[in-house]
């Protein structure tokens, strides 16, 4: 599979297939690629023409004490794992193809990037939507694929692309989990054995709220179900909870109580030792 470093070549590529009628999906990644991004590939190469998955490691949206020289990266792996899934293209620029000297600009999105994620880690949405807006305008798909895993990027994505008018369509897709519950994540390969176990009590909390939930006639207090949820991740010691919440699905902010009828977005991040996993399950009182 041709890998493609330059972004005018890009352009160009997706460009002429347009043209020609061909329509181009694709599905920004940072690599170390797993079956959940298997999945948004899949997805993609069964509605489109051409499918490109880009493959970069975005320096902008991690922290100065965050894992970006750490992080994973498997190149041929990638490659491996797009073909398989039906992916057609593979970009890969270098992080000073994607940011030539000089470069000041980047978009800040308001609203639902001031919590959680976004109040923990400053200027990561910052970054992400950059990015994401670049690798739009290289890749110039018809529509792009991300993954319900990442549920505030979801939203912080579908934000820009209503505010700046681009001209795609936001497709996201179910968090593809293992056979225990625990969403795949490249991240997962800095867990120990043991804390692989440990890992899918997040889920399990996640589930213990969603039963919660499901059994709600009137109405439910947003205490009641953070507390089931951190209830159940307390049953494993080793666990730091960041957040375990229950908001909005839509805003992200919290409410007194829900009820029957809202979307609720329960939402997990904790740490096993370094590692910080995140998590959620969109569910609908
Ligand atoms: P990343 O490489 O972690 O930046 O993820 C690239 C895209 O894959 C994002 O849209 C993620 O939300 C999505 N993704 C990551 N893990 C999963 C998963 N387990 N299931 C579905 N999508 C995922």
């Amino acid at each position: 599979m041709h890998v493609i470093t330059s972004v005018a070549e890009m352009q160009q590529i997706a460009e002429t297939a347009r043209q020609q009628g061909r329509s181009v999906g694709c599905v920004p990644t940072m690599g170390s690629l797993h079956n959940g991004h298997g999945s948004l590939i899949a997805a993609s190469a069964e509605r489109h023409a051409l499918t490109v998955t880009s493959v970069f490691v975005n320096p902008t949206q991690f922290g100065p004490h965050e894992d970006y020289d750490a992080y994973p990266r498997d190149l041929d792996g990638d490659i491996a794992t797009i073909r398989a899934h039906g992916g057609t293209h593979v970009f890969a620029p270098s992080v000073a193809e994607m940011y030539p000297e000089g470069f000041t600009t980047s978009i800040r999105v308001g609203g639902v990037t001031e919590v959680l994620e976004g109040a923990r880690r400053p200027g990561h949405f910052d970054g992400v939507a950059t990015v994401v807006c670049k690798l739009l305008e290289a890749m110039r798909p018809t529509e792009a694929f991300f993954g319900q895993k990442d549920y505030q990027q979801t939203l912080v994505v579908k934000r820009m692309v209503r505010d700046l008018f681009l001209p795609v369509k936001i497709t996201v897709m179910p968090t593809v989990r293992e056979d225990d519950g625990l969403a795949m994540s490249s991240r997962n390969v800095y867990l120990s054995a043991d804390q692989r176990n440990k890992a899918t009590t997040i889920y399990r909390a996640l589930l213990a709220a969603q039963d919660l939930l499901s059994e709600t006639e009137d109405t439910i207090s947003r205490q009641a179900i953070e507390h089931a949820m951190t209830l159940v991740i307390s049953h494993v010691p080793e666990f730091e909870i960041d957040y375990a919440v229950a908001v909005d699905a839509d805003t992200l902010q919290e409410q007194e109580a829900y009820a029957t009828g809202d979307r609720v977005a329960l939402l997990i991040a904790a740490k096993l030792g370094t590692t910080r996993l995140i998590d959620n399950l969109v569910v609908t009182v």
